[in-house]
């Protein structure tokens, strides 16, 4: 559909800083600094465009002495290659690494770079979940993991994990492990000394 001989550099560069995957295979850029070629869609951070040049396919990149981008892989053909599969990397990532903030959906796909309703679709097609049920799972991770190795509270350990209300961990919790938290704690401890919340 795309020819990239019809491709004028300003829509090029205007693909790679949007990280648009529809121009992936259609050409390549290669950052000066780094030595590495990306695909339109990688979403590595965006060069400075005086370092940029393009190429229309892999091989005249590699002639130039480019390396592929480990992250994007250019150098693979398009067929085996899954421009989500770094989507999704990124998405668990960010969650597991913030998962005790307040992160609503629009947020983690804004610094993904792809929209909320994309990001969702994806996630759950590949994950098999919503972004925020993946989000819940990993603070239920960790609660589970401070129920039994501290001595914190189930108040605590709810606000430490990230949930905003008492009623969202419990029910997020029960819905995961099918106990309440001390429920979990005092099977898996023996400990009934923490008072109940709920
Ligand atoms: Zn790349």
């Amino acid at each position: 559909m795309m020819n990239e001989n019809n491709l004028s550099k300003g829509t090029m560069w205007q693909a790679t800083t949007s990280c648009d995957p529809a121009y992936d295979g259609v050409f390549y850029y290669a950052v000066k600094t780094t030595g590495i070629f990306c695909r339109p869609s990688c979403k590595s951070k965006v060069p400075n465009r005086e370092n940029v040049s393009f190429f229309s396919n892999a091989e005249e990149a590699k002639t130039s002495g480019y390396r592929p981008c480990k992250r994007c892989r250019p150098d693979l053909s398009i067929q085996h290659y899954d421009p989500f599969e770094y989507v999704l990397e990124d998405t668990m990532r960010l969650i597991k690494n913030n998962y005790n903030k307040k992160m609503p959906l629009h947020e983690i796909a804004s610094r993904i770079g792809v929209s909320r309703f994309h990001l969702n679709r994806v996630f759950k097609k590949r994950i098999g979940c919503t972004p925020r049920i993946y989000l819940e799972k990993v603070r239920v991770k960790k609660a589970k993991e401070l129920l039994l190795t501290t001595a914190f509270n189930n108040t605590e350990i709810g606000y430490q994990i990230g949930f905003q209300s008492m009623s969202s961990f419990y029910h997020a919790f029960k819905r995961n492990t099918g106990l309440s938290p001390s429920q979990f704690r005092a099977y898996y401890t023996g400990n009934t000394g923490s008072k109940e919340m709920e």
